[in-house]
């Protein structure tokens, strides 16, 4: 019997530990990898979906291109999970693992946040970006409000990406005079631990006259008021929010969270049960969540499932360093890299805004199509 890998969730910590294992074993190992989706779609791509700048269809990877040794993709979804017995319960059946990783991403809850309506008033959804990618060109007069509902959240820079980006589309179509943008956003600084970064944000907001309002959370919207968690209100013709983020229901009933995460050594990404491991957003990861920090978790766990297949020690540790890409407008793309352990405090390295950075950002995205997908 080969030793049976199962993998909850093809996202971007699935897609990474299946090909890395994929890579290593071939077929010497079962790969099972699950997902409920017939496809994959890079976080940013929601951005360009909300700005017209592509199509919902042209930033979906199916997963009917997932061909690699070892590994069988099901779509399927999980509704139950015993991380003792290492056993999970899908729509369609049960899967045994010998080694049991759950990459299931974050969910959306808008339940505490009256007004705010997954797919309509959201860019963190694909169908929220979808829908505002025909209401933000009727927008023309009045004020847009860019608001997070709480922390922590997907992808720290995205809502200062957004609020850029707005400027420049309504810019382009001649009526940003018209308009005022505000981003209203629960952490003190746009990236808190690249100061550098979050100094070229705030300054890239004043020069565009866009209102930052640091510490503060959306709780609701109302009309056209936007309220938020210390009582006052920002007048809003257009709202662009991102949801409260949580871990999937079935990580909670499988008894894995503690404080909405799921508990695990921040250095191993095990969880306290034997051979199973969380990785990517769900996770308390001590670091961001973000889908380059999915990837390096899922390179740590790919080489400690290695090692205990070859009956040696476990010794990969989780780095919780990486890079993103932050649109800035005007096509051109800043980078900062984060790194989470190596020293006393979070550190991050600013890279400026240029064209050549965004030509790095599609060489990214093309790297991990043809990694993940087979796609040149
Ligand atoms: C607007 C926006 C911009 C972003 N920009 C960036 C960026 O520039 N760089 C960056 O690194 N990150 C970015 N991100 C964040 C990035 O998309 C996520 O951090 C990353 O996808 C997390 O990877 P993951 O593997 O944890 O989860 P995901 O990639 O979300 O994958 C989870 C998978 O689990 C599946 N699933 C969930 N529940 C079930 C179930 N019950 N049964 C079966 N399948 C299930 C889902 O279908 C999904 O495929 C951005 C996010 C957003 C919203």
């Amino acid at each position: 019997m080969k030793p049976h890998v199962v993998i909850l969730g093809a996202g971007f910590g699935g897609l990474e530990l299946a090909s890395s294992l994929s890579e290593v074993h071939g077929d010497a190992l079962a790969v099972t990898l699950i997902d409920r989706a017939d496809h994959f779609i890079f976080g940013y791509s929601k951005l360009d979906v909300m700005f017209g700048k592509k199509t919902s269809d042209a930033v979906k990877l199916s997963y009917a291109t997932l061909v690699k040794p070892g590994v069988r993709l099901v779509r399927e979804t999980v509704t139950a999970i015993d991380p003792v017995a290492r056993r999970v319960t899908t729509n369609a059946g049960v899967h045994d693992a010998d080694y049991l990783v759950i990459a299931l991403g974050a969910d959306y809850d808008v339940s505490q946040t009256p007004g705010i309506t997954l797919g309509k008033n959201e860019l963190y959804s694909l169908a929220g970006a979808e829908h505002l990618r025909h209401v933000i060109p009727t927008f023309e007069r009045g004020h847009a409000v860019i608001g997070v509902c709480h922390a922590p959240f997907k992808c720290p820079p995205a809502p200062s990406e957004c609020a850029l980006m707005l400027h420049d589309h309504l810019d382009k179509r001649g009526v940003r005079g018209a308009c005022t943008i505000t981003l209203v956003m629960p952490l003190p600084k746009p990236v808190p631990p690249s100061p550098e970064t979050s100094d070229a944000l705030l300054a890239a907001f004043a020069e565009r006259g866009i209102t930052f309002v640091p510490g503060k959370k959306v709780v609701g919207v109302e009309g056209e008021r936007v309220k938020l968690d210390d009582g006052s209100e920002l007048p809003c013709q257009l709202f662009l929010g991102v949801p409260r983020n949580r871990a999937p229901d079935v990580v909670v009933a499988a008894g894995l969270t503690k404080d909405g995460w799921v508990t695990i050594d921040q250095r191993t990404l095990e969880t306290p049960h034997p051979r199973v491991w969380a990785i990517g957003d769900l996770a308390n990861t001590g670091a961001p969540k973000a889908g380059v920090f999915a990837e390096a978790a899922a390179k740590t766990v790919a080489a400690n499932i290695t090692s205990l297949v070859r009956g040696e020690a476990p010794t990969a540790k989780y780095p919780g360093a990486g890079s993103c890409y932050i649109e800035v407008g005007g096509d051109k793309i800043a980078r900062v890299v984060v790194d989470f352990f190596s020293g006393p405090k979070p550190t991050g390295t600013f890279h400026a805004p240029s064209l050549e950075l965004r030509a790095d950002k599609e060489q990214f995205g093309s790297t991990r199509r043809a990694r993940w997908f087979g796609l040149h």
